[in-house]
């Protein structure tokens, strides 16, 4: 067990928690990070599968993403571009199968129509609303409190347009099914990215692979921060109680009770993990919301953030990888894209790994019909899934040398994917809370993101952002240890300088 003083505790390794580390160590604040795992990089995970690379977890860089395109120029990190050369297949409600190419589907006139008109409405929005704030413009309510299954069927009487584009958001991003979240959440999801045409667009939001696997972002700061007097990461170290007192004394009425500004007279806050005890300045939980509520807070958070977190909750979505001796579909003149909002995997591409000869098909089950495939056992649940991928791409598909697919809601310390979003009702009703600190804790994760919201760009741009905000609030005396730059001890004032291992 370590007993650590640092100035910020980070808890959680994610790309969030160790970028908000990586900002904070460049002004000299001297961070500990617990990291619950047995390894860094949460939601992002490069592993070998039965000698296949495969990225469990998050993977695709958009162009975009620049907070993440610039953290990956920073560390040496290169990308290599998704393969997409030849046609798509898109198979219809019917189970009608069709090549295609170009960006619209295979469907009648007068469906492209419907869904051309519901792309250029949902980009509309998008840009009027924007990212930022969704929850302070005029329409936000009226949109909240419609499902977004709802609200695409008041716009057009096309069932076949709405499934499509409720796929997109519904299956594709969140991962709930589209009556579960509203209308304004799917803009939210839409401007996030620069516009829903975005979104739909797999070229653009589908475009690059970081060689090597995602998870070495996560990794190659972990080793920065390994390499640095002023800094600690603790594995196997879950956080279990937070506990802050205000210097004055004062406990539970913090001048934060809503959210609000942090206290002017700082706070002094001690994290409870397995591993170390760590007592810092400022906290930063860098986990995402629906993991709250698994750690103690003493004195207990305030009324609304205990309501709030209760309304954000992760979806579901079983990844799916499929290794072949070759990549057969190229043969055949196929890109590996497929699409059906009906079909068991609503969507596959081609995942084959930089140079290697063999090729890899991921494939996607989302929300209600990934509770109809872990209602299958393992064997059942593989056949049903390989027969979806050879709808698409043929009966080649039925034989995989390695098979495995990601189950990130049996994860304890994630619970489902990709991230979270509010329910019905509740982005315009809390939206505006979900960033306010309370006393000396931060709450920083992609979920929380504006631009990149869900994907690791949000989560390197909150941990940014989050740094960026203790800094500025830095007037009080910081726990500057013998292992942080001088300068900082300097600006503020060293109070206290303790490491002790037991
Ligand atoms: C299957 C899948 C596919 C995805 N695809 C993409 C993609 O292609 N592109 C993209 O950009 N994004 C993708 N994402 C999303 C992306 O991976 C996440 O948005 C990103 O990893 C979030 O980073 P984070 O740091 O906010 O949270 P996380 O990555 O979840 O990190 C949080 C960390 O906190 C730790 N933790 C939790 N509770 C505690 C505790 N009490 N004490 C200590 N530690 C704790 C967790 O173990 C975890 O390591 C995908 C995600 C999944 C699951």
């Amino acid at each position: 067990m370590q007993n650590l003083k640092r100035d910020v505790v980070i808890i959680g390794a994610g790309p969030s928690g160790l970028t908000a580390a990586r900002e904070l160590r460049k002004a000299g604040v001297s961070v500990a990070v617990l990291e619950a795992r047995d390894r860094v990089g949460g939601r992002t995970w490069t592993n070998d599968i039965d000698g296949a690379t495969l990225e469990i977890g998050g993977q695709w860089v958009s162009p975009d993403q620049t907070a993440l395109t610039a953290l990956l120029k920073e560390l040496k990190l290169d990308t290599f571009d998704r393969y997409r050369d030849g046609e798509s297949v898109y198979i219809a409600p019917d189970g009608t199968r069709t090549r295609y190419a170009g960006e619209m589907f295979p469907v009648s006139g007068h469906t492209a129509g419907e869904m051309n008109k519901l792309i250029a409405l949902l980009d509309s929005l998008a840009e009027e609303i924007g990212a930022e704030e969704p929850w302070a413009h005029a329409k936000s309510r009226e949109l909240d409190i419609i499902s977004f299954h709802h609200w695409l069927r008041g716009q057009s009487d096309d069932e076949e347009a709405c499934n499509n584009i409720g796929l997109f958001i519904a299956g594709g991003m969140l991962t709930k099914p589209a009556h579960s979240f509203s209308a304004l959440q799917a803009v939210l999801m839409a401007a996030s990215a620069g516009s829903f045409s975005n979104l739909v667009d797999e070229d653009y939001i589908l475009d690059k692979r970081v060689i090597g696997g995602m998870q070495q972002v996560s990794e190659r700061i972990a080793t920065e921060l390994a390499a640095d007097p002023g800094a600690d990461v603790v594995l196997n170290s879950p956080v279990r109680t937070l506990r802050w007192l205000a210097d004055d004394g004062a406990t539970g009425t913090l001048g934060a009770g809503a959210g609000g500004t942090p206290g002017t007279g700082g706070y002094t806050v001690t994290a409870f993990s397995d591993a170390a005890t760590v007592t810092a300045r400022y906290a930063i939980m860098a986990v995402p919301p629906n993991l709250y509520s698994r750690v103690s807070f003493e004195p207990p958070l305030p009324r609304r953030q205990h309501q709030m977190h209760q309304h954000q909750s992760l979806g579901l979505v079983i990844k799916v990888h499929a290794v072949y001796k070759t990549p057969f579909w190229r043969e055949d003149g196929l890109s590996g894209t497929g699409f059906s909002a009906s079909s068991l995997v609503q969507e596959v591409y081609d995942n084959t790994n930089h140079q290697d000869p063999r090729g890899t098909l991921v494939g996607f089950i989302s929300d209600e019909k990934a509770d109809y495939a872990f209602s299958l056992d393992a064997d059942e649940r593989k056949r049903k899934i390989t027969e979806s991928l050879a709808g698409f791409l043929g009966n080649k598909a039925l034989d995989p040398v390695v098979y495995y697919e990601s189950d990130w809601g049996s994860e304890e310390w994630t619970r489902g994917a990709y991230a979270t979003s509010y329910d019905l009702g509740g982005l315009h009703r809390y939206g505006a809370d979900q960033l306010k600190p309370v006393g000396p804790i931060y709450w920083s994760s992609s979920d929380l993101a504006a631009e990149g919201y869900q994907h690791v760009d949000g989560a390197v741009r909150m941990g940014q952002h989050t740094a960026a905000r203790i800094l500025r609030s830095l007037p009080v005396p910081m726990i500057v240890g013998p292992r942080s730059y001088k300068s900082v001890a300097q600006r503020h004032g060293s109070i206290l300088s303790e490491e002790v291992n037991q």
